[in-house]
């Protein structure tokens, strides 16, 4: 069996040595006679997973006992909402950094809530750059700041951590994992799971705990982060599988060598690719060279009415799912953690040689 070079930019690869144990443990999880699908979220072997999960992302993460660490449904789009409903207080107020579309969909969610302020935005030029801190006008009354460290469909990333007096709150769905993380320089970090976590269904929350607890009592207790905390994660039946596979994910992660291992490989895949991408007159990225993220990699053909042709001789040639976002068009390359090197050296060579046959 080949498994193919999979570009998606979510739900996305996962590392072919977590499938092949959950397959292994699939139908007798370690001599039960049951799936882990099966069990209770009550039984003392799921239990054992879930806390030993988070434990694995702890250590990953460096995350101190100072954060609760929250397993839920939902997406990083439900998230969209919690953030608002559980931390805006009094005021109401709130500031967000406008990046592009997973921000603005933040900010729009957001706004049922509360008053909130664009205290930044790169709309001018099309997303294709981060606004400088020293350009943003914070309010000096906001609850938190909100932003998106990797926005997915544009491949821009921040190139620093902003500095604010104000719980800062990051929607890292397309980030985390990627690299080392000073988690004590968030108020509130929340992530869907099927890009570099496992698969879709599950959303990580890491939030400061004195942030929990101020929830209106409207707010209902599935959305409200101290009811979950105080549970556990199981308040109601959490996804246990995609649980159970997130934990896989994040033991490969530590055989690895951790974060920074992986960063050193993401760096170096980002790189090849850019690097192939500038020096080439066939193929173009937008993204200001300092704001390019690792993760999401988007590239034009500089005849367009080529793209058609480009993904289907793609797919023949053994690599997937590199059209880009439906909004944006031209292709996009996801290359997260489970991606390989040699997956990105396959594309780089696909690109050269169709370059030579179309350019
Ligand atoms: N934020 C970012 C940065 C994303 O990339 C995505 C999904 N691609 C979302 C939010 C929405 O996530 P979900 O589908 O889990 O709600």
């Amino acid at each position: 069996m080949s498994r193919a070079f999979n570009f998606c930019a979510g739900p996305a690869a996962l590392p072919e040595a977590v499938l092949r144990q959950a397959q292994e443990e699939l139908l007798d999880f370690r001599g039960t006679g049951m799936s882990v699908m099966e069990m209770s979220h009550r039984d003392q072997v799921v239990v054992e997973l879930a806390r030993r999960a988070e434990q694995d992302l702890r250590d990953l993460l460096g995350i101190s006992d100072d954060y609760a660490v929250l397993f839920l449904h939902g997406g990083a789009s439900t998230q969209f909402a919690m953030v608002p409903l559980n931390l805006l207080g009094d005021n109401g107020k709130a500031d967000y950094v406008n990046t592009g579309q997973w921000s603005s969909k933040a900010i729009k969610e957001a706004r049922r809530y509360g008053d909130i302020n664009v205290a930044a935005s790169s709309e001018d030029r099309n997303f294709s750059y981060v606004p400088p801190q020293a350009d943003w006008t914070l309010s000096a009354d906001a609850d938190y700041v909100h932003y998106c460290p990797n926005e997915t469909i544009g491949g821009l990333e921040f190139d620093f951590i902003p500095e604010v007096d104000k719980p800062l709150v990051a929607d890292m769905s397309s980030t985390i994992l990627s690299r080392p993380l000073d988690v004590n320089r968030f108020g509130l970090i929340y992530a869907g799971a099927q890009k570099n976590i496992g698969p879709a269904g599950i959303t990580l929350v890491i939030v400061r705990r004195d942030l929990l607890g101020r929830a209106g009592d409207s707010v209902p207790a599935m959305l409200n982060y101290q009811i979950h905390a105080d549970n556990d994660s199981m308040y109601n039946t959490p996804p246990t599988f995609a649980w159970y596979l997130a934990g896989l994910v994040f033991q490969w992660l530590k055989e690895q060598g951790g974060l920074t291992a992986m960063a050193a490989i993401n760096e170096r895949k980002a790189k090849r690719l850019y690097d192939f991408i500038d020096a080439s007159d066939f193929y173009g990225n937008p993204v200001a060279k300092a704001n390019r993220s690792w993760m999401n990699v988007p590239f034009v053909l500089a005849d367009s009415s080529l793209d058609k042709d480009f993904l289907a001789e793609a797919g023949a040639a053994g690599l997937h799912n590199l059209k880009g976002h439906r909004s944006v068009g031209g292709m996009r390359a996801s290359i997260y953690n489970a991606v390989p090197e040699a997956a990105v050296e396959a594309l780089v060579a696909f690109m050269a040689d169709f370059e030579k046959r179309h350019g």
